[in-house]
């Protein structure tokens, strides 16, 4: 990206760059939008020369919108957890809480997160055998805080679960991943569906509060 720059200027030492204006864009953004989600947003320590001060100063700009917004949030966190649970303790979260996508975090965290607010989603990339530690982690996920993605085009499930085969993740492979969690969880699917819509409802369709 570094020399490409025409129109646009980058704040210097940003990374990913990002320019000076790119707040006030995703406020533009969420006024024309006010039923918009923020997301996905969060900590990579995973990603190729991470900058995590940058990343944390930029999250909780991010964080701190949605929270005066009450928006539905969708957290990505790899290998940033202790800075991911002091940056939800000491600032304002949304009232209706707020999703960690693909949770790859510890057992011991799962309670500490859920007391914040967090729902936790599990996608078809841990259905895979190698996957086996974090299947265990997820089902100390209280049911009332699951949730079930794709992460398409990302997380490729195992070709069992692939409703739609290929080798790219496609979003109707939910179905699979439906019907593999139902078993995981040891209940009847149309009681897990049931209780994966209110989940949803309670975290995405919560009423956001008026641009102030
Ligand atoms: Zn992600």
């Amino acid at each position: 990206m570094g020399g490409s720059s025409r129109a646009l200027d980058f704040i210097p030492g940003s990374s990913p760059p990002r320019t000076p204006q790119w707040f006030d864009a995703l406020r533009g953004f969420l006024d024309e939008h006010p039923h918009a989600g923020v997301g996905e947003i969060g900590l990579d320590r995973w990603m190729e020369n991470p900058n995590l001060p940058d990343q944390e100063a930029v999250f909780l700009q991010q964080l701190e919108l949605a929270a005066e917004r009450n928006l539905a949030v969708s957290i990505h966190c790899l290998k940033a957890w202790g800075p991911l649970e002091n940056a939800l303790k000491n600032n304002p979260r949304p009232e209706r809480g707020f999703l960690v996508h693909s949770y790859g975090g510890s057992a011991e965290m799962i309670p500490v997160f859920a007391k914040l607010g967090a729902y936790f989603s599990f996608s078809g990339y841990f259905a895979h055998d190698r996957k086996s530690a974090q299947r265990e982690v997820f089902k100390k996920v209280p049911l009332d805080r699951l949730l079930l993605e794709t992460d398409a085009p990302d997380m490729l499930p195992p070709r069992e679960l692939q409703t739609f085969p290929g080798e790219i993740n496609d979003p109707r492979n939910i179905q699979g991943i439906y019907e593999y969690a139902a078993g995981l969880w040891n209940i009847p699917l149309p009681q897990l569906a049931a209780r994966m819509e209110a989940n949803f409802k309670s975290l995405f369709l919560a009423p956001s509060k008026a641009s102030g």
